[in-house]
């Protein structure tokens, strides 16, 4: 039996996709063999890359001019690639700090970089994204750094923030595809796969290929983001089975009605469970409601001692991993584009049930 997993990630993925997966795992496109037991450079897996990139640019709009690349390496190897690949040949770069992950990427650069904090989130209790008025951004820098969705601390940028002529680059991890986007605001996107995407392996990269200099002289090759162009992601062996996954799941959000109705679903599912929080004294949400997040929704039991209880009575229910981040404790629910709406009805359900029995 399956649970609703509100995993923030690894996360749950659609039925239909582990089906089908599934079905053809022995035997993947009549070759007789799996997806994971042939060459990258086969002509079956070369037509999967192709299309699977296809898919992704037609359900982001991506503009031809921007590269799209699958990398090895997680989130955080581009906390690093980032800097060596768009400083040039200045010493500063912006990062907005909301949260744990955008701290986490500011660190990073500070090896490469001298690092503006434009604004930080933690002035203000980490509940709020800084109000545009009080940003210091540096003119000179070489960039713009934010994460568009705070995975742990619940916090979303509701709009692309405004940053006149520098190149904007973003970390969106746990937010891309969860609805339209227009990516030629951006020089550069990164996204682990394994929040709204795919299994974990994979890394997408997507870049304005006009704005990319040289990297920095000490850069490993792995780590440049030309050599990874120069192969179509294959310059290493790339992760063939997540990749297939992802172009699964590209499939998959195509065949729901693309990002725009995805993005109407993903706003039902939140604003319910926000407003139920908000409506029941049992439950809270600090977050600015401006910025809440509509993927990760933290949230707090007002009687801590209960937390135990909460857990443990939310799996027998069938709904799994609800607990919050160690960092910040309390509860998440993850609730990404394969969380099927049922699963957050029955979520509040018990939620409902659960305050009343021990309110
Ligand atoms: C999970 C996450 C990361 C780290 O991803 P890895 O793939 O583990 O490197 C970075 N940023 C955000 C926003 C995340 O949610």
């Amino acid at each position: 039996m399956r649970v609703y997993n509100f995993s923030a990630g690894p996360s749950t993925l659609p039925l239909e996709i582990l089906q089908q997966a599934r079905e053809e795992l022995l035997d993947w496109r009549n070759t007789g063999t799996s997806v994971m037991e042939i060459s990258h450079r086969s002509k079956d897996f070369l037509a999967l890359a192709q299309e699977s990139e296809s898919d992704l640019r037609h359900l982001l709009a991506i503009p031809s001019h921007y590269s799209v690349l699958f990398l090895q390496g997680g989130a955080r190897s581009q906390f690093a690639m980032v800097p060596m690949n768009f400083l040039g040949n200045k010493k500063i770069a912006n990062y907005m700090d909301t949260g744990i992950w955008s701290t986490l990427a500011l660190e990073e650069a500070r090896r490469y970089c001298k690092v503006n904090v434009v604004a930080s989130s933690s002035d203000r209790g980490g509940k709020t994204i800084p109000p545009r008025d009080e940003w210091k951004i540096n003119p000179d820098a070489a960039y713009f750094h934010y994460v568009a969705n705070e995975t742990i601390n619940g916090i979303e940028f509701p709009h692309i923030p405004e940053v006149g002529a520098l190149p904007l680059i973003s970390d969106m991890s746990s937010n891309i595809l969860s609805q339209p986007l227009d990516v030629s605001r951006f020089a550069l996107i990164y996204a682990g796969a394994q929040k709204n995407i795919a299994p974990a392996g994979l890394t997408i990269v997507i870049f304005d290929k006009t704005l990319l200099g040289d990297a920095l002289p000490f850069t490993p090759n792995m780590f440049r983001y030309e050599a990874h162009v120069k192969e179509n992601s294959m310059y290493n062996t790339p992760p063939t089975f997540a990749w297939y996954m992802a172009g699964l799941m590209f499939k998959w959000l195509k065949s729901q009605g693309g990002l725009e109705r995805i993005a109407q679903k993903n706003s039902r599912k939140a604003v319910k469970l926000y407003s139920f929080i908000d409506n029941n004294n049992f439950y809270e949400n600090a977050i600015d409601p401006d910025c809440r997040s509509k993927m990760n929704v933290v949230f707090n039991l007002k009687d801590e001692t209960l937390n135990a209880l909460f857990l443990e009575q939310a799996s027998v229910n069938g709904l799994a991993n609800l607990r919050g981040h160690k960092r910040v404790g309390g509860m998440r629910a993850s609730i990404y584009n394969s969380m099927p709406e049922e699963g957050v009805d029955l979520l509040i359900q018990f939620m409902d049930d659960f305050s009343k029995r021990f309110g």
